[in-house]
């Protein structure tokens, strides 16, 4: 299966889109999946547009909302995290993911998915410490601080992604993990990026909880964006990767591997060949600008499907995770604990890497772990025609809303809207659902334009059969209070990085790599297919320039 990455989409998805048409004639390929690492931009109409975290002057409605309305089709299907530049208000109504228009999939605040086998988790935000340990308490309208603070990444997403046991193939981020800089040639970004010097020589440059997934996931492949340049490293993995099983047995474990006597190793069963290092190969990428690195092209194997779609299914562990660790969603606006191994006498679970049993619940309930195909619109789509002075129009920012995809999502598997549980923890009431309205407001009305006829039809109209009650069971009321001292602070430690271990690595611009090439090769420079690439408009260059360093 062909994959094509792209770092910060910046709300270029058109011309995202043509550039991936034109590699595929150029090269006589079909790319067959888009993901994109975040600062995606997924504004529907000039509401969403006053939630994304720019100045005003550099508020863009680009082209996403002509997906959103049907006026275009993504021609792939489009998987995305968030980033620091988004749609908040929108994408706070799918927290365990869903999809924001037809064939454009959004992960949630943390998700995994697998399409056509291949394991695919991500983490949405950016780390800003003095959020990490809070609960998800923002809601719309936003205030200026929480319409900042609802992008940075929450412990309570990490502590999730650390309890995933099986293989992951790909994994996504939007900034990058703590240290990456050493596993590849850090004498080259700090040429193309001397501002970065200072963080690197602190240790400051990147993501600390994303360092810490790293070495837990210990992923095939790592996609990040963020700092707008291209860079690729190749991190081993010298310590085997937690499982359940290792937790259980730590103590007989743990040394073995280290021991270097002549006795032991005599033993038959240490003579066993030892596997291969594993080793991530991580590999950030430019904004979609002109001339810049944005997007890269993958091969990877994957399994067949019989129609010849693609099959975007959920992640039976992660739903499962999801589900027994929903006690642990927290709504307030101040640090609290998860349950750790230092949970001393508290009697209390830590490990929430399913059971067999477990996943025969989450099997039970989810047919064929199949994502439903329910995008709904449920507000109406920006009109160039009559809003094309909106950088001068006066608009309100928006209420928060309930999407139906994320009401069917959470009753199915049994868990809480973290964003129902904020209004109510702050006394709000919870809004109707959108479908609810369809039947007795104007507010919501039809896209301005009619949709292009294609297969995607059905899912482009309202569907009044949607329109059941807001009924919001909630399974939790308010978090429980987990005051366990010295649970699980993140580590503080900083990688152990020796220079033997970084690899060179020097990429081009927008590359078709085969995996195995990958691995053998990894310093194999490929064709630069950007001279056939079709011109992006320069609209977006200075964007962002003013707000470079986020917060
Ligand atoms: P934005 O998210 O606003 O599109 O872009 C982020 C900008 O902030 C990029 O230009 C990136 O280089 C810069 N940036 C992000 N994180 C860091 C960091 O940790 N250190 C430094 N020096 N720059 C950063
Ligand atoms: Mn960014």
């Amino acid at each position: 299966m062909k994959i094509a990455i792209e770092g910060c989409a910046h709300g270029e998805l058109e011309r995202i889109y043509e550039t991936i048409e034109g590699i595929e004639k150029e090269r006589n390929i079909k790319i067959d999946l888009l993901l994109c690492c975040g600062d995606f931009q997924s504004t529907r109409n000039l509401t969403d547009l006053q939630t994304m975290a720019v100045p005003r002057k550099y508020m863009d409605m680009c082209s996403f909302y002509k997906y959103y309305s049907g006026e275009l089709v993504a021609p792939i299907l489009t998987i995305f995290i968030g980033g620091n530049h988004e749609a908040s208000n929108y994408l706070q109504e799918l927290p365990y993911g869903g999809w924001v228009a037809p064939n454009i999939y959004y992960l949630g605040y943390a998700g995994v998915v697998t399409v056509n086998g291949i394991r695919i988790a991500g983490i949405s935000g950016i780390y800003k410490g003095h959020d990490f340990l809070r609960g998800h308490h923002e809601f719309p309208p936003y205030s200026d601080k929480t319409c900042r603070s609802v992008y940075h990444v929450r412990q309570l997403e990490v502590f999730r992604l650390r309890q995933l046991s099986g293989k992951v193939d790909i994994f996504m981020s939007h900034d990058w993990p703590r240290g990456i800089q050493e596993y590849g040639n850090k004498a080259q970004l700090l040429r193309f990026k001397p501002h970065f010097k200072d963080d690197v020589e602190s240790g400051q440059l990147g993501s600390r909880p994303l360092e810490e997934l790293l070495k837990a996931v210990q992923p095939t492949y790592w996609f990040a964006a963020h700092l707008h340049c291209k860079f690729a490293a190749l991190v081993p993995h010298p310590h085997e990767k937690k499982s359940k099983s290792l937790d259980a047995n730590d103590s007989s474990s743990s040394s073995s591997s280290d021991s270097e006597s002549e006795s032991e190793q005599k033993e038959p069963e240490l003579a066993a060949p030892a596997a291969p290092m594993p080793v991530t190969k991580f590999l950030a990428l430019d904004k979609c600008l002109p001339k810049r690195r944005f997007l890269q092209v993958l091969d990877m194997p994957s399994s067949e499907s019989a129609d010849g779609k693609l099959t975007l299914q959920y992640d039976a562990e992660w739903l499962s995770i999801l589900r027994t660790t929903n006690h642990l969603i927290s709504v307030k606006d101040n640090n609290y604990y998860l349950p750790g191994k230092k949970a001393g006498s508290i009697e209390e679970r830590s490990n929430f890497t399913p059971t067999a049993e477990e996943l025969a619940h989450i099997c039970s309930k989810f047919e064929n772990l199949k994502v439903p195909e329910n995008f709904t619109r449920t507000v109406p789509s920006f009109d160039p025609e009559e809003e094309h002075n909106y950088k001068q129009m006066h608009i309100e920012p928006p209420q928060a809303q309930l999407n139906p995809q994320c009401n069917e999502f959470c009753s199915l598997l049994g868990i809480d809207d973290p964003l129902c549980l904020a209004m109510l923890a702050n006394g709000k009431d919870l809004p109707q659902t959108p479908s609810n309205l369809l039947n007795s407001s104007t507010d919501v009305k039809p896209p301005t334009k009619s949709p292009i006829k294609q297969s995607v039809d059905e899912s482009l109209v309202f569907d009044e059969s949607l329109t059941t009650p807001t009924k919001r069971k909630l399974n939790l009321l308010l978090p429980a209070p987990t005051a366990v001292a010295g649970a699980t602070e993140p580590d503080k430690n900083v990688i152990d990085l020796p220079d033997e271990e970084a690899e060179e690595l020097a990429v081009p611009p927008a590359v078709v790599v085969d995996v195995a090439e990958m691995e053998t090769n990894p310093k194999k420079t490929l064709i630069d297919p950007s001279t056939s690439l079709k011109k992006l408009k320069r609209r977006n260059q200075s964007i962002y320039q003013a707000d470079d360093n986020d917060d």
